[in-house]
């Protein structure tokens, strides 16, 4: 199969806009993509953004932020407070927020939730994703979870072994206020992972999946 690269710009350092509900999100759904693009491009810039988070959530989101964005030529971390479970409610106040991200600059990339993740959280996130960045990449990732949402992805990223024994050991060491719940588990990321590996036919056996419902083939 012919990759798809991405192109990013010449003379400065790509710039990617990292965009999550709650405090492990980015992790669970895009970590490993972005662990391996630090390796492509060191130099980027990544603003980081969860968007709800209490003192113990904000803190697990710092330190994971951290961890995976170690080297990076630059790193914006920033953590809302918006109420979870009921971002719809504040949907002005959280699209002022976006607001404010698009008058710092454009981005290259953004990864972002799936319109389609039946979390209200996570749609919202994606719809005022797309609601504020008309014209510039845009990746959906997704995030396992009990109401049974996934869609086959139509873009993989591959992953090495190292990547993904490394986005799971922040995951399971990152985020202690989650490990009660039942579907937080080593095997349910290394299950997708794995999934989306054999469908994209990864070397590795492993791969993050992806929606880009619009891209621009040159
Ligand atoms: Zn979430």
């Amino acid at each position: 199969m012919l990759s798809l690269r991405l192109d990013p710009p010449s003379g400065r350092a790509p710039r990617v806009l990292c965009l999550g509900a709650h405090a492990d999100d980015l992790e669970i759904g895009c970590g490993g993509t972005v662990l391996q693009l630090l390796r492509a491009y060191p130099a980027a810039h990544f603003h980081w953004v969860v968007w709800s988070g209490n003192e113990t959530r904000e803190a697990e989101a710092r330190d994971a932020a951290t961890r995976v964005l170690a080297g990076a030529g630059r790193a914006d971390v920033s953590v809302e407070r918006f109420r979870d479970g009921f971002f719809p409610d504040q949907w002005a106040e959280i699209k002022a927020g976006f607001e404010a991200i698009k008058a710092l600059g454009r981005p290259d990339l953004i990864l972002t939730h799936h319109r389609a993740d039946r979390h209200q959280d996570h749609r919202v996130i994606a719809e005022l994703t797309w609601n504020t960045w008309r014209d510039d990449l845009i990746l959906e990732y997704e995030i396992p979870k009990f109401e049974g949402d996934l869609h086959t992805p139509n873009l993989y990223v591959p992953l090495d072994r190292a990547t993904v024994d490394r986005k799971v050991d922040i995951l399971m060491t990152g985020f202690a206020s989650q490990r009660e719940r039942v579907w937080y588990d080593a095997e349910t990321f290394r299950g997708l992972m794995r999934i989306r590996g054999v469908e994209c036919g990864s070397p590795s056996g492993y791969a993050e999946g992806f929606h880009a419902p619009k891209a621009v083939l040159t």
